[in-house]
């Protein structure tokens, strides 16, 4: 095994200056992708930067007239899924976060590495997109919709550190996740969201090139918000995941299936499997 150096930077900017020096470094938040990556041999990074003790970057905000929520990247699963604050503006967002793999999990998980690494099955990148969110970064502000770019790949340069990511408070959402009872990403995960500019719906664990929108639900959504809405409609199964869990049909079924439920049950996650 390689000897790998832990540092424990204090700054963003230390962090980032650590990160230029050691080429084969890597940020490491909730290791709870990371460590796994490393004992497979996927990933071998000659440093881990701790990000967790930097000031500022773990921590839930609501802004002013309840506008917007902020979620420092450091900030653990579990906190997003008990904040008083994260129940009361968006509970379907809470609910998401309780609904991330185990206790241990959530426990260490953060939002910030979840983001980062965009899993094709995590639930936040459907979270962010469907909210319409912002991840800010230690260089610039990125838009959801420009920020999730593909499988394991989003818009964030080497070294870039997302600092917080900020989430516009919704008229209403709701998540609906049929789950793989093994790891308990999602197989099949919609997250609807009212806002006063019309539905969005947001997809995971079904994309070839991950996260994605359903903007012929959204717009029937938006015509009408009600599960019959979507009578009628369906999914295009050819850039869906084929993999153990399910075909890309089983997919496109599921996907009308889980958004059915998820106008049904606005304000709350609802789990299958
Ligand atoms: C058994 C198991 C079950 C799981 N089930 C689910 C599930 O149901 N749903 C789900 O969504 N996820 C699930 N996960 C993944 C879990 O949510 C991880 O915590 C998450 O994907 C990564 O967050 P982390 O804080 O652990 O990041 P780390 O593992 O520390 O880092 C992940 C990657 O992000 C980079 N990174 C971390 N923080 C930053 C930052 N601030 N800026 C830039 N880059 C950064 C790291 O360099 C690394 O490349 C599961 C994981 C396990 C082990």
């Amino acid at each position: 095994m390689n000897p790998i150096t832990y540092l424990r930077p204090g700054s963003v900017d230390e962090a980032t200056r650590l990160r230029a020096d050691f080429e084969e470094a890597k940020y490491l938040s909730g290791g709870h992708t990371l460590l796994p990556s490393m004992k497979q041999g996927l990933a071998r990074p000659s440093h881990l930067i701790d990000l967790t003790a930097i000031p500022g970057l773990r921590g839930i905000a609501v802004e002013a007239g309840d506008a917007a929520l902020t979620i420092g990247a450091a900030t653990r699963h579990v906190e997003v899924a008990s904040s008083a604050d994260v129940l009361r503006v968006v509970p379907a967002l809470a609910g998401l976060a309780g609904s991330i793999g185990d206790r241990q999990v959530r426990n260490r998980g953060t939002i910030g590495g979840s983001v980062a690494n965009n899993d094709p099955s995590a639930d936040y990148p459907a979270g962010l997109l469907g909210l319409g969110a912002t991840v800010v970064t230690n260089q610039r502000e990125i838009p959801a919709d420009e920020y999730f770019v593909g499988l394991f790949d989003t818009a964030l340069e080497p070294g870039e550190v997302i600092v917080r990511v900020r989430l516009p408070v919704p008229l209403a959402a709701g998540y609906a996740k049929f789950r793989s009872a093994a790891s308990r990403y999602s197989v099949v995960g919609v997250f609807v969201v009212r806002t006063p500019q019309g539905v969005r719906v947001a997809v995971t664990g079904a994309g070839e090139g991950g996260v994605f929108r359903a903007t012929a639900l959204e717009a029937a959504l938006s015509a009408n918000f009600s599960a019959e809405a979507l009578a009628g409609l369906s999914i295009d199964s050819g850039a869906l995941l084929r993999d153990m869990n399910a075909t890309p049909e089983y997919r496109a079924n599921l996907i009308m299936v889980m958004a059915r439920h998820a106008v049904n049950n606005m304000g709350r996650v609802s789990m299958y499997k």
